[in-house]
């Protein structure tokens, strides 16, 4: 699985699971796509019940063990106006069993799947390639409508042109439809004319 949302809403998994018939018990490794406090939430807990093996890249997973949500740099300048961040978040403290800082392959977990490093919403931020072409990003894209400017930017990024070269990183891998962690499913045409057009207001 990937992600465990905010503190104290583990029981959301809980029925998710038992909706479709599936146990705790079976879920092997929790996939962290970055260590922000939203997304590692209710890992203690899940970890526990599950008993599976938590893998997170090396820069995310350092700040995870101290238990600090990685830092949040808006990319808005409206909502930058309007939000005072703090820049050190807490976050639950979780000791990672695996940090990454290559590919991993999931085909141990009997998927035709792989974790890759996409950099830009933090130094650490991973996505998960998945079957079909697919692709969990986490926060790499957002699809907020105008809080996003209709061009899927995440709302924070520890390096927006990192951002951007991750983006390319998926195209030029032929994945087709992106999950973002917020937001509904963004189809790889849209984002690549995202990119375009703003790779042309760099210049
Ligand atoms: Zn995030």
């Amino acid at each position: 699985m990937a992600d465990t949302g905010f503190p104290g809403k583990a029981h959301r998994l809980w029925n998710a699971l038992e909706e479709r018939n599936i146990s705790p018990e079976s879920i092997k490794l929790i996939i962290i796509t970055h260590g922000h406090f939203d997304h590692t939430g209710s890992l203690s807990e899940i970890k526990e019940k599950t008993g599976a093996l938590i893998l997170i890249s090396q820069s995310d997973g350092l700040l995870l063990k101290k238990g600090i949500s990685p830092p949040v740099i808006l990319t808005n300048k409206w909502i930058k106006k309007f939000i005072k961040l703090n820049k050190n978040i807490a976050a639950p403290q979780v000791v990672p069993d695996i940090m990454i800082d290559s590919n991993f392959p999931l085909t141990d977990y009997g998927l035709d799947a792989e974790v890759i490093h996409t950099p830009g919403h933090t130094p650490g931020s991973l996505s998960i390639i998945i079957e079909e072409r697919s692709a969990i990003v986490g926060d790499l894209a957002m699809n907020f409508g105008l809080l996003s400017r209709s061009s899927y930017i995440p709302i924070i990024a520890s390096n927006l042109k990192e951002v951007y070269k991750s983006w390319q990183k998926i195209i030029d891998m032929d994945v087709q439809t992106i999950y973002p962690a917020h937001g509904r499913i963004i189809s790889i045409d849209v984002l690549k004319n995202s990119l375009s057009k703003l790779k042309k207001s760099f210049h």
